[in-house]
């Protein structure tokens, strides 16, 4: 019987230089495995607790010497020569011992770096690369990559209001040509940006944070640079947009701070529509904000038929978020970040929930990233249909996408996921 033999947590870097948790487990036959927890800038409000040391001004107060603490000093006794295979049990176990629904007490980031460690080191122990030890389902397809190319909201210091203009090269026949279209828009971009004397800069994600006359601007600029790197606009790559609006929402309406720009509920729903109107849109998040449901309602109502609209602070990853909002019939997909709820096993959950409301699922990093790749397993494990972790730039995010490519090698899967197949959006 293998068991968890040593825990260990320490206090590392996330790419904004911020601190972050790792952890590393050893099991008893010597099996050895090491995570690290991301971290979000524009956290929904019913996210999963991500615990910051209170009592010192070290790291501008965003220390994580207090989670780490909780990694040895609680988790570790409590899962001591636990059977290291049972991962969900010891999901349970920790969040039995933190007690609160959003994990403020030991902190998320703690729970979820313990949790995903002893998958790795699980994983090692029955020689299995981590998406087989944890694939319950047969592995059939790659994700699709969603890019975020040019970054706004609050990941930039730019004018642009909406977060996240991402590319998702839908007519790609494999992961590894979906990257390579990617990587080369974003070279047709940075050429195009700095032919009109626009900063190259990158924003948090990878992708580019000129400042430009318009969002819409935004979307055109990328548009210009999928025809000039050869590819067609709405059929081989298409325009994903993450419009982060929980960020505008403000006394009952939405007030968008680069444009100054004040709209209410159906004013952004209008607003919304005419983007997909006059662009080959095929997704957008969190169009709506976390708390305004009737502005759900209507622009799925609008919209649902004809494109992804994905839920990420509505649904915080929460199975029981997921259920709620598939039983109101509001958004049509959900984004899954492991560090919005915790654990591993509560994860895997929320996919199944998802799916089973014929949701579709998109694996996502954060903004605030590490080395970490275990996203990129999870993705081909559960087999969501999207991935999207950010620019096909800077380590913290290549990391992610290489793995894939790495994969998709092992697995000699060259098939993309295909949602042409069962939605009527593609
Ligand atoms: P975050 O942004 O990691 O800063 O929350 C990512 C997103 O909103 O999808
Ligand atoms: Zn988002």
């Amino acid at each position: 019987m293998v068991t968890v033999e040593r825990v260990n947590a320490r206090e590392i870097l996330d790419s904004r230089a911020n601190p972050t948790v790792e952890a590393e487990i050893i099991l008893s036959d010597g099996s050895r495995g090491v995570a690290a927890v991301p971290s979000g800038a524009s956290t929904g409000k019913y996210e999963a607790v991500e615990l910051r040391d209170t009592d010192s001004v070290r790291y501008h107060k965003k220390g994580v010497l207090e989670a780490v603490r909780n990694i040895k000093e609680v988790i570790a006794p409590a899962i001591a020569k636990r059977r290291a295979y049972e991962g969900d049990k010891i999901d349970e176990i920790m969040c039995a011992l933190d007690g609160m629904a959003n994990k403020s007490v030991l902190g998320a980031n703690a729970i979820l770096a313990v949790s995903l460690a002893l998958r790795r080191a699980a994983a090692e122990s029955m020689g299995l690369p981590l998406y087989r030890y944890l694939s319950n389902t047969s592995i059939k397809k790659m994700p699709i990559p969603l890019l975020n190319i040019l970054n706004g909201g609050a990941h930039a210091s730019n004018n642009l209001d909406i977060q996240e203009f991402m590319i998702a090269p839908i007519g790609a026949e494999s992961f590894k040509e979906a990257v390579r279209i990617s990587a080369e828009i974003y070279h047709t971009l940075r050429r195009i940006l700095l032919s009109r004397s626009l900063s190259v800069g990158v924003g948090d994600e990878g992708g580019f944070a000129p400042s430009l006359e318009s969002d819409e601007a935004a979307v055109e600029v990328i548009l210009e640079a999928i025809d000039e790197a050869g590819y067609e606009a709405g059929k081989t790559v298409s325009i994903a947009l993450d419009i982060a609006s929980s960020e505008w929402w403000c006394d009952g309406s939405y007030f968008l701070p680069k444009r100054r720009v004040r709209l209410t509920s159906d004013e952004l729903c209008r607003y919304i529509s005419s983007l997909v109107e006059k662009y080959p849109i095929i997704s957008v998040e969190d169009g709506m904000g976390e708390e305004d449901g009737y502005g759900w309602e209507r622009l799925t109502e609008r919209l649902s038929e004809r494109i992804m609209l994905v839920g990420d602070d509505l649904f915080v990853t929460d199975y029981e978020r997921v259920r709620k909002g598939a039983e109101k019939q509001i958004a049509n997909a959900v984004l899954i970040k492991p560090n919005q709820i915790g654990t591993i096993r509560e994860t895997s959950l929320t996919i199944e929930t998802a799916r089973s409301f014929g949701y579709s699922t998109i694996m996502s990093h954060r903004s605030g990233e590490t080395e970490d790749t275990t996203i990129a397993d999870m993705a081909v494990a559960y087999q969501t249909q999207f991935v999207k972790m950010g620019a096909p730039a800077r380590a913290e995010r290549t990391a992610k996408y290489n793995r894939l490519m790495k994969i998709e090698e092992e697995i000699g899967l060259n098939k993309l996921s295909n949602p042409l197949a069962k939605a009527n959006y593609l």
